[in-house]
């Protein structure tokens, strides 16, 4: 009995140790069903992508990838939101014959494209002007996609972006951004009679003045694709600039001796006279105005030169057409600043006065005729 008895015990030891060993072992296999591993999928538009061990992981990517759609927008920007075009998941899983994706892994499929970047290398010769008209990429779209580059400096072996990266997670950036714009000035014009059509004088200068400009922008993908103004706000008005422009369409005799085409002395009138050489009582046929040699001479009115060179009787002179008819002459000129087939405005200088030709002394032979016969010239000035 009693080696029975501790026969039995020995059998209720290794009974006791057999039960531990399986309880133990029953319990290992129950906690691998009853606490599965955990994971995350990360689904783009319905598609699972990859599964990963650590949501923050994933998250942290795409901060890290949205991100870099911000470092060309002002720092000052106020960024309004930064979202995906497609629609994005992150759900926990219980792995089962999912394969754990590595970060490296995960993040090479959140920056890839679709579409990869198009480049152009610049030739010699090359110019932004020119690869623009050549590739028929819009000039703008061009410095759009290359801000780094001066459009000015462009050497051969440069890489011109021509389309940028079409990634398959688009990304969708609205910002507001205020910058300081100057507002132009307007010009006034006022009407002055007692300038010629040519002329122009400034009263009083403009000066632009200051305004914060708000822009509502969205960008997709790094590039604007809408720029709104949202609010402008004059911060400093502009001054008007004012002006006199002239309305008188031809030279007139302003006092007893400025004749408007010379200031001097009239010497001889139209009509009959008799030469001051000869004596011979002869036809005037136009008007003489005494004034020093150089005594800048300016063209009656708007006009075409038709003559400007030298005759025996007249020296230097110069005719201009007026249209209509009318035509003015311009003799004994020391000087010509114009020449045949030129148009002039009115009060433009022509010439210098002098005593060339048949002349006794400085002066000028001021003549106007209508259809080819001379008028008095002083019905016109
Ligand atoms: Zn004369």
């Amino acid at each position: 009995m009693k080696f029975i008895y501790k026969y039995d015990k020995l059998i209720i030891i290794s009974l006791t140790l057999a039960l531990g060993w399986l309880l133990s072992t029953t319990n290992a296999l129950n906690s691998l069903v009853a606490e599965p591993t955990i994971g995350y999928e990360f689904k783009v538009d319905g598609e699972v992508w990859f599964v990963l061990e650590s949501k923050d992981e994933i998250h942290r990517m795409l901060q890290v990838y949205k991100n870099s759609y911000l470092k060309n927008i002002d720092s000052e920007a106020q960024i309004r939101s930064i979202s995906f075009k497609q629609e994005i998941e992150i759900n926990e899983i219980e792995i089962k014959d999912q394969v754990l994706a590595s970060v490296k892994e995960a993040e090479a499929m959140i920056n890839e494209n679709e579409v990869e970047a198009e480049y152009y290398t610049v030739v010699s010769g090359d110019s932004f002007w020119a690869i623009a008209n050549k590739s028929k990429i819009p000039l703008a779209k061009l410095i759009e996609y290359n801000p780094e580059m001066n459009p000015e400096r462009i050497w051969p072996g440069n890489k011109i972006m021509f389309r940028p990266a079409d990634p398959k997670l688009d990304v969708t950036v609205t910002f507001q951004n205020t910058l300081l714009e100057p507002v132009e000035f307007e010009t006034q014009y006022i009407q002055d009679s007692s300038l010629y059509a040519s002329q122009r004088v400034t009263v009083k200068n403009g000066v632009e003045g200051e305004m914060y400009v708000t822009y509502d922008i969205t960008m997709v993908n790094g590039y604007p694709t809408e720029v709104k103004v949202l609010n402008e706000e004059v911060i400093k008005e502009p001054v008007t600039r004012v002006v006199r422009v002239g309305t008188k369409r031809t030279l007139t005799r302003i006092s007893r001796t400025n004749f408007g085409v010379v200031v001097g002395n009239l010497t001889s009138g139209f009509g009959y006279r008799r030469d001051p050489i000869s004596g011979v009582r002869k036809f005037h046929n136009g008007i003489d105005i005494a004034a020093p040699r150089g005594t800048p001479v300016y063209a009656y009115t708007n006009g075409k030169v038709v003559t400007a060179g030298w005759g025996n009787m007249t020296g230097n002179y110069v005719v201009i057409d007026h249209g209509g008819g009318l035509r003015t002459k311009y003799l004994h000129l020391s000087s010509i600043s114009v020449s045949v087939g030129q148009s002039v405005k009115v009060g433009q200088k022509i010439g210098g006065v002098g005593s060339t030709g048949y002349s006794t002394g400085n002066h000028l032979h001021f003549e106007v005729t209508k259809n080819g016969v001379a008028v008095n010239p002083l019905l016109y000035l």
